[in-house]
């Protein structure tokens, strides 16, 4: 039956209690230990039932309790003083001129400049998670969305986030009996959940259309708060919407091609309407990963529709004002779409660009002659962004080398494309009680005090004894947590109370314990540590060859357990084999009590098990891992990593905070790479971590193995995580992408205009360029010969004759190139040099000189090269223009 009219209910909250309501709707409870502690208080059994959601817990908690807390002074005092706290700390980040107390935006933006109360920074994503109880994400990317927001609220900074709220979520996992992965789509009730839906002024839904072919579609928008920022979700699960068009937000990452299509239109199209029908002027838009990129289509409509800019003047402040970062270090992971379809569903735009059909395309093709290309999300991205990021310092070099056919002409190691390396939200993701013990020992700044912060010193002087009591008790915590959930999942596949008791029976909470979480995609290799059956069998039950003769075997003695969780893509049928074949090996060998698979892997599981266990642990096939961050989870919270040097790992302080598996290497053949590696990983366990875990004093203290704990906290915790993430984030691209987009911008355009001339007339004559003579010489010879032998220390002036035609010494920049060359005769690493402009010579030669002194020895070379100069450039780059001297 369809219903007349359909309202929303709230909960009646006594008036003594309506700062919960405040306190719910605002997601910085999620890390605010005190607020989350005042919610489970308030009914710890409906807290976990309600997957830790304190609005549907409001909503449905019985009135007797309620007004029996009304009139508890204790749970009144913790809620007024978590209230005020949550009031302080938005009033330290209103964006105004005269701040109390300035915050870190404040001090880098604000005081320093005028005009840049005007910041506004939108940050899209097709993925965001924040906590267990918005379940619009499906792991690590989104992760690091829902860090990203947090911490930019943390700092700030004026940011806006823009996503998808999909009406049900990403699956929920459960195994049947042999151990193959079942999804469950469970619905989001999205008025039983921390959203407000944005409204006009007049009350009724805020809404935007976005054209699709012979119709519009339209959705509504739903607002979460988390701190200061707001973040913006689409959903388009409402009348007069199709039913088709009503499922574009249904599931993350689901359905055919042409719902993921919708989807990205949706989220880069609508969600730039969105942005503006709720008010918002950017200034500078993030696209992480491509999912988004076709934001810069409907920027660039608006400007050309509406403010009469040509093609290449809007494309100019767009790309001027726009970031990417890429995710992925395979050209598998990005997203494609057919040509036909692109022009099927948004051929519109290229008509109002006035753009042929494959002038258009080619926004999103890196080979813009190949017409049968499909259209890359990635590469309109890069094409359309002046900031163009990897994740990790090792995810750069690979995307450097993933992108460099957009940049032919350009050395690999300028590839425009550098890294920022992820991080994670240190509140988020430590544990309340070691949280408590940092803040003890180190003072409340830990959280995004910078690594040169002498306060990460103290981290030695927090006593042994209490840092592993607290750490032996969040490792019991994880145990409880463990068995409660086998226990409950078992009895829902319909176990017997006998059996499903057994659950109680896994684990020892003092066991060294390896944690292993994470999307089950093959490349992360899950089932490393199950090559050699054997072997790991000895390890796990401590039966070595040389105790086993002994007389009293205590086979649990030096024991390891392994407690494993992740999620296969329902379509990855390889892997969720590798679950399967995990739960088999437990089953067969009778491992349940050395070795689980909790399921329904989630953020709350993650922030346990980072807690709770002992080595973290990471197997990737390198370079596949673009960062990873489960492993800064663990370590912040003082877990060594024993990992493959990939992603973030490779750039960590790996022999002082925990274990490499192998060295960096690179294997043709993958069978015997996993012998290797495989190798690698027993002989660590079984000669140094085993040995360092358990090797105890007269006080029952493992002193080696804490102080490894306490390295990992000092050295990783500082770097790793968001506060410096989104520092570096705002100062190396939000604050110059802003300028630009000012600058660009200002007197209607004028200098984004005169800028797209620039490049025309550049494009125009660049070729007529010539570089007509070079002429190299040492201090003592005379001009003209060519020196063979160079003495370090000895200075080297260059001079050289460049025609520059038709373009003038202001609109280009001359470098002296050098730098050693290798056995094929390149030079690698080459340095530019800038070269001083001396003038026109009467046959109109422009004269360049430099003088350089060599430092190095061995066999070096130089070349020489022309490049674009203009102040309204990001880079020298941005063209994609360069001329070399031809030997
Ligand atoms: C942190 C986290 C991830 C990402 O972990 P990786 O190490 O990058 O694979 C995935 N899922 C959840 C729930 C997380 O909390």
């Amino acid at each position: 039956m369809q219903p007349i009219l359909t309202f929303n209910v709230s909960p009646t909250l006594p008036s003594r209690l309506e700062p919960l309501r405040r306190l719910s709707y605002n997601l910085h409870w999620d890390w605010s230990v005190e607020t989350k502690d005042l919610f489970r208080r308030l009914d710890p059994d409906l807290w976990d039932s309600s997957r830790h959601n304190p609005v549907l817990m409001l909503g449905t908690i019985s009135q007797e309790r309620l007004r029996e807390v009304a009139g508890d002074e204790g749970f009144l005092a913790q809620m007024d003083r978590v209230a005020r706290e949550l009031d302080d700390y938005l009033a330290e980040r209103i964006v105004d001129e005269v701040h109390r107390a300035p915050n870190w935006f404040h001090k880098q933006r604000i005081m320093v400049g005028a005009g840049h109360l005007k910041d506004c920074f939108a940050y899209f994503s097709a993925e965001f998670g924040l906590t267990d109880s918005l379940p619009i994400y499906s792991g690590g990317l989104g992760v690091l969305a829902g860090d990203h927001l947090k911490s930019a609220s943390d700092l700030g900074l004026p940011l806006v986030g823009v996503g998808l709220l999909y009406q049900k979520g990403y699956f929920s996992q459960y195994l049947n009996a042999d151990g193959w992965q079942q999804e469950r789509y469970p619905t989001n009730d999205f008025y039983n959940m921390t959203l407000h839906l944005e409204r006009n002024p007049d009350g009724s839904e805020l809404r935007i259309a976005v054209d699709f072919p012979g119709r519009a579609i339209y959705a509504r928008v739903w607002r979460v708060q988390v701190g200061a920022i707001p973040l913006y979700l689409l959903d388009t699960n409402i009348e007069p919407n199709s039913s088709y068009d009503q499922d574009i937000t249904d599931e993350l990452y689901g359905g055919d091609i042409d719902i993921r299509i919708h989807q990205e239109i949706m989220l880069g199209i609508g969600g730039v309407k969105m942005l503006r029908a709720l008010g918002h002027k950017v200034t500078a838009f993030h696209m992480n990963e491509g999912h988004s990129a076709f934001l810069a289509l409907e920027r660039m409509r608006q400007m050309i529709q509406e403010d009469h800019l040509t093609f290449a003047e809007a494309k100019q402040v767009a790309q001027s004002s726009q970031i990417f970062t890429t995710h992925t270090p395979v050209p598998a992971g990005i997203d494609l779409f057919p040509p036909d379809k692109v022009m099927y569903y948004l051929g519109s735009y290229a008509e109002v660009f006035g753009l042929s059909r494959e002038e258009f395309l080619a926004l999103g093709r890196e080979n813009t002659g190949d017409l049968t290309a499909p259209f890359s999300m990635a590469i309109l991205a890069i094409k359309t962004a002046s900031f163009v990021n990897g994740v990790s310092q090792l995810h750069g070099e690979v995307s450097r080398h993933m992108f460099q056919g957009l940049w032919p002409e350009l050395p690999l190691n300028e590839v425009p494309v550098t890294s920022i390396t992820n991080g994670v939200h240190a509140r988020s993701c430590v544990a309340k009680s070691t949280q408590d013990l940092y803040d003890r020992y180190l003072g409340p700044s830990w959280s995004d005090a910078p690594a040169d912060n002498p306060i990460w010193d103290r981290v030695k002087s927090i006593p042994d004894e209490e840092w592993w009591r607290n750490h032996e008790r969040c490792r019991s915590e994880l145990t409880v947590f463990v068995r409660e959930r086998l226990r409950k999942s078992l009895r829902e596949r319909g176990a017997s109370p006998t059996e499903a008791a057994k659950a109680q029976d896994v684990l020892d909470p003092s066991v060294l314990t390896i944690g292993f979480a994470r999307r089950f995609a093959t490349y992360k290799r899950a089932t490393l540590f199950l090559r050699d059956l054997d072997r790991i069998k000895r390890i796990l039950l401590d039966l070595h060859r040389d105790r086993l003769k002994g007389s009293h075997l205590d086979p649990r003695k030096h024991a390891v357990q392994f407690v494993i969780a992740g999620k296969a893509h329902p379509k990855d049928i390889p892997g969720k084999e590798l679950i399967r074949d995990i739960v088999h090996f437990i089953r067969d060998e009778g491992m349940q009590h050395n070795i689980v698979f909790i399921p329904d892997y989630d953020i709350y599981v993650s922030r346990l098990m980072v807690a709770g266990c002992d080595v973290w642990l990471n197997t990737p096939r390198r370079p596949r891992e673009a960062s990873g961050t489960s492993g800064m989870k663990a370590a912040m919270n003082g877990l060594p990593n024993l990992s493959v040097l990939d992603g973030w790992w490779d750039e960590a302080d790996y022999v002082r905070t925990g274990w490499p598996i192998g060295h960096g290497e690179d294997y043709d053949d993958p069978n015997y790479q996993d012998d290797v590696e495989a190798n690698a990983l027993y002989d660590l366990l079984e000669k140094e971590i085993v040995p360092l875990f358990y090797d105890r004093d007269n006080e029952g203290l493992p002193r080696g193995w804490i102080a490894k704990m306490k390295e990992a906290v000092r050295l990783n915790c500082p770097l790793f995580n968001t506060a410096r993430m989104v520092r570096e984030y705002a100062t190396r691209s939000y604050f110059p992408a802003s300028d630009r987009y000012y600058q660009m911008t200002a007197d209607t355009y004028t200098p984004a205009k005169a800028l797209a001339q620039w490049k025309a007339r550049l494009f125009e004559h660049w070729y007529d360029i010539k570089i007509q003579n070079i002429d190299i010489s040492t201090g003592s010879m005379a001009a003209g010969s060519i020196p063979a032998d160079v003495q370090v220390n000895q200075d080297i002036a260059v001079k050289t004759w460049i025609n520059l035609g038709a373009l003038s010494a202001a609109d280009v920049q001359v470098e002296l190139y050098q730098g050693p060359v290798n056995t094929n005769g390149e030079i690698v690493d080459g340095m530019p040099v800038s070269m001083e402009f001396q003038g026109v010579d009467d046959q109109n030669s422009s004269i360049y000189t430099v003088d350089i002194t060599y430092t190095n020895s061995g066999l070096q070379g130089l070349s020489l090269r022309v490049l674009p100069k203009h102040s309204g450039l990001s880079s020298p780059h941005e063209v994609g223009l360069v001329l070399w001297a031809h030997p």
